[in-house]
């Protein structure tokens, strides 16, 4: 485990010292002490990206040139997968699988997007007609700058993969701050992309606190772009600090995604992806399945088989056999959660299964699956993200009114449907207000594919073709091809 930060292509000290204590929230052991950065790190960080940037080889280096470096790294997170997985599992908490499954998905992005990069050599330019035959035009699209990078934990190497693949592959220099709370594998990439090729100052990876850390680098005036992957309320701030020099944002914030159900749906399926959606990650998840609406005539026989499932869930270690359900990523965070359930019972909501701690567990964050029914649609857990193992259920009387309450809310990642019949199904999929929605299943997730929301879920798109346009600048090149003066001044 790595107690520097990488700079310029070197393991560095934080210029004041200070680490960031490192909980396994199964055990709450203390098990690293991880380098906390601020302002002075972030600040020489910035500038060896500037001169990366400016003087050095990545951003003018042919597309396929930067993507045999891309597939160095995929080839070398592959190598230490294992590795790489159980750091996920210390210090986020997710059963073994989940995290392998994650740490495949880093190597696949890092794959998708050396594809892209050479895909940028081979199409660099493209010709755009004009009504005006003595002009020809074309645009080239270059690469963005410096990248301020900011992350969250809930898939601590995956949310990095997303921003880092990229903007790798678009030609930018990046300074990465991940989560306080998970900064493990991300150190880890440092050791990798210098193993794999990268040239020094591309890629730097300063971790410690928003505030401390986080901050001072959406203020940097030397930083082009800022991607962020967080809270709302994160979100605002590296939005308003980004408006002082007019940085380029893209913004990935939390969710509140409906699944509606029809009634014509095999249940057996509708409470697989509905228990996959909210209880995955522990439910940490920023598309999770957070409100699952069903048509009065099945409201009770779906809610019924969810609990008797729900209760049938393994809790554990993350690194136990068969653990479905790991514990919750930190302290404050299962304390948040534990709030919001209060919350939601006091406001008349019925705990129809869990609600609390899950039994026989003496150390660690480990909650129980919980079912809430019976809330008003202005309460808070059915309006704001728990980002934890809570789904609130609701029954709706028919098409309409499920679209209705779908959209009623400020959050728009993402939704879901099912129905046996495929037209009504593709109605309501377009009728939602989000920017990523699923047709009879809910959650998975391609590389190939655009990731982001509507309304306050964000702005931009990560992942596919999209997610490399983050990166790159547009820049139109038009040439006056007569002899001819052009008018204004010299009558021709
Ligand atoms: P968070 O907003 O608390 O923190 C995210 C990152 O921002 C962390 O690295 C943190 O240190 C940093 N940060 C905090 N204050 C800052 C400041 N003032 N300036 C700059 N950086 C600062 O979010 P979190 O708790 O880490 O993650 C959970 C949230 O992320 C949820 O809302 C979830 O929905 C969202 N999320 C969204 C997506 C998506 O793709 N839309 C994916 C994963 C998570």
């Amino acid at each position: 485990m790595q107690d520097k930060l990488y700079i310029d292509g070197a393991w560095v000290s934080p210029a004041k010292g200070g680490t960031l204590d490192v909980i396994d929230p199964a055990t709450e052991r203390l098990i690293h002490k991880a380098p906390a950065g601020t302002a002075e790190d972030i600040d020489r960080a910035v500038k060896a990206a500037r001169k990366a940037f400016d003087h050095g080889p990545w951003p003018k280096m042919p597309g396929t040139e930067r993507a045999k470096i891309l597939r160095a790294i995929a080839g070398l997170i592959t190598e230490k997968r294992e590795f790489l997985a159980r750091l996920e599992v210390a210090d986020n908490g997710k059963p073994l699988p989940e995290a392998l499954w994650d740490i495949d998905d880093v190597a696949g992005c890092f794959q998708f997007y050396a594809g892209l990069a050479e895909d940028l050599e081979n199409n660099p330019e493209e010709t755009i007609p004009l009504g005006e035959p003595r002009f020809s035009a074309k645009v080239v699209r270059e690469p963005l700058g410096v990248v301020g990078a900011i992350t969250p934990w809930n898939y601590p190497l995956l949310m990095v993969s997303w921003k880092v693949a990229p903007a790798l592959a678009a030609g930018c220099t990046i300074v990465l701050k991940p989560s306080e709370l998970t900064p493990l594998s991300a150190l880890e990439l440092g050791v990798i992309a210098a193993e794999a090729g990268l040239p020094a100052g591309v890629l730097n990876i300063v971790t410690g606190t928003g505030p401390d850390a986080g901050q001072p680098l959406t203020e940097h005036p030397l930083v082009d772009k800022l991607a962020f992957t967080g809270s709302v309320a994160t979100g605002r701030k590296v939005m308003i600090a980004g408006a002082q020099d007019i940085k380029n944002v893209s913004l990935e914030l939390g969710g509140k995604s409906p699944f509606v159900i029809f009634a014509d749906s095999d249940i057996e399926k509708a409470v697989e992806w509905i228990l996959f959606g909210i209880f995955w990650n522990q439910g940490q998840v920023c598309s999770a399945t957070s409100r699952v609406l069903i048509e009065d005539s099945a409201y009770d026989a779906v809610l019924a088989r969810l609990c008797e499932e729900a209760a049938k869930i393994t809790i554990g270690n993350g690194l136990d056999d068969g653990t479905l359900l790991g514990p919750i990523v930190s302290k404050g965070q299962y304390d948040k959660i534990l709030a919001a359930i209060e919350r939601g019972k006091q406001e008349g909501a019925t705990v129809a299964f869990g609600g609390g701690r899950a039994p026989g567990f003496e150390r660690g964050y480990f909650l129980q699956p919980t079912v809430l029914t019976d809330m008003a649609e202005d309460s808070f857990v059915w309006t704001e993200e728990i980002f934890g193992p809570v789904v609130c259920v609701k029954p709706f009387k028919d098409e309409a009114d499920a679209i209705r309450m779908a959209n009623d809310s400020r959050f728009g990642l993402a939704a879901a449907v099912m129905s046996a019949d495929l037209d009504r199904a593709e109605r309501v999929a377009r009728a939602f207000r989000a920017g990523i929605v699923w047709v009879n299943c809910s959650q998975p997730t391609f590389t190939e594919a655009p990731w982001g929301g509507y309304k306050q879920s964000g702005i931009g798109r990560e992942l596919g073709r999209w997610g490399l346009a983050n990166y790159l600048e547009t820049k139109q090149i038009t040439r006056f091809n007569s002899d001819e003066p052009w008018g204004w001044y010299i009558k021709g």
